[in-house]
């Protein structure tokens, strides 16, 4: 590592743009890793985080600022604690921005989503206590250099590009999504919310785990067709507004219902879209919400029950799935060359945070590249 100091992207106050400040250069502490960045993605929710997060969901904290911000990092391994075992100098490495407290009963257990104090590193945290992680890793990606701990890191295949993996939380998001509800080979997938950061994530996965209809609801007649273009022959493509989902779904699959459902609807969309595609589910089965709807939904449990369809909820995933991800892509079952890559430098954190409405859908992918 060149000198002992950083340049960062910090927020100072909410509402005012980050400012390029000058910061030491972290060192490891024994199971940590130094990771020089390479891109970090600038996810679309960013700028609801920034602005709104407080107001709309204050049971989620912020770090206390000035902090560094930016969910998915990528880069080269610059420097490792001396109990680090399995990465060295000079891997290329995505960074699972999820800490937990390493010590509750369900980190333990080796739930690390699902503990109390569940922290993105960068972005914002999910408990009373989040702030302790944010103050062990106090580094979000918009920074040269990034300190994160061994378990969270996924070693990256040479044919996967830093930039492609700074797609990859939300990509990780939908693959943990798929697996709870369990669409394979054979099935019919429905995402509800296709075209967007996460939905389209949730097709490229089930592509490639072989799943063979995948029905997709969108609002943008220009992105449903390139998402369809993707695999002509096993996606179809509802326009939002044009009679229920549930008829729909029921019509392209001889009147069963899918086999399973992923809810990928952002904060704004409206709660009776998501009970919509729940009634499209066949009997038996489990719709997953992974998409942050934001209002309470209306949700009929009684016709739930007698169909026995299970609603779950699921957010983000594990390094482990983040490795099973990159070996996919590795392999090529995991097709991430449909992304348009829109670079920013780091001085220039404020124009892509500026830019974020101007995207094409999920097809964008903002990345800073310090
Ligand atoms: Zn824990």
């Amino acid at each position: 590592m060149a000198g002992t100091t950083m340049r960062a992207a910090r927020l100072h106050t909410i509402g005012q743009p980050m400012v390029i400040d000058t910061l030491p250069i972290p060192e490891p502490r024994a199971t940590d890793v130094v990771i020089q960045v390479k891109a970090c993605g600038f996810v679309p929710n960013l700028g609801n985080v920034l602005t709104k997060w407080q107001t709309w969901f204050p049971e989620l904290p912020l770090p206390h600022l000035p902090a560094i911000f930016g969910l998915d990092a990528s880069g080269v391994v610059a420097k490792v604690g001396n109990l680090v075992q399995k990465f060295k100098p000079g891997d290329r490495v995505y960074v699972n921005p999820a800490l937990s407290c390493g010590s509750c009963r369900s980190c333990r257990d080796n739930n690390p989503t699902t503990c109390n104090n569940l922290t993105f590193q960068g972005y914002f945290g999910f408990g009373p206590e989040s702030q302790k992680q944010f103050d062990a890793y106090p580094y979000g990606g918009f920074a040269e250099y990034k300190l994160a701990p061994q378990a969270n890191l996924v070693h990256l295949p040479e044919n996967v590009s830093f930039e492609q993996a700074a797609r990859f939380g939300y990509l990780g998001t939908a693959y943990a999504a798929l697996e709870k509800g369990g669409a394979g080979p054979g099935d019919t997938l429905l995402i509800n919310g296709i075209t967007g950061t996460l939905g389209l994530g949730a097709c490229l996965i089930a592509l490639g785990r072989g799943v063979t209809q995948i029905i997709g609801t969108a609002r943008n007649k220009e992105l449903m067709e390139k998402v369809k273009a993707l695999a002509p022959n096993r996606i179809r493509v509802l326009p939002l507004g044009e009679g229920t989902i549930a008829e729909r779904v029921r019509k392209l699959t001889k009147g069963r219902g899918a086999d399973a459902g992923i809810d990928c609807l952002g904060p704004g969309s409206p709660g009776e879209t998501m009970m919509d595609g729940i009634y499209a589910m066949r009997r038996g089965c489990s719709y997953v919400n992974c998409g942050g709807m934001g209002e309470p939904v209306n949700v009929n449990v009684h016709w739930m029950m007698d169909s026995q369809i299970s609603l779950v909820g699921s957010n983000w995933f594990t390094a482990g799935q983040g490795q099973e991800m990159a070996d996919m892509a590795e392999f090529g079952t995991l097709d991430l060359s449909v992304f348009e890559h829109s670079k920013y430098r780091l001085d220039q954190i404020n124009e892509a945070l500026a830019a974020i409405p101007t995207r094409n859908g999920g097809f964008t992918n903002f990345v800073v590249t310090p």
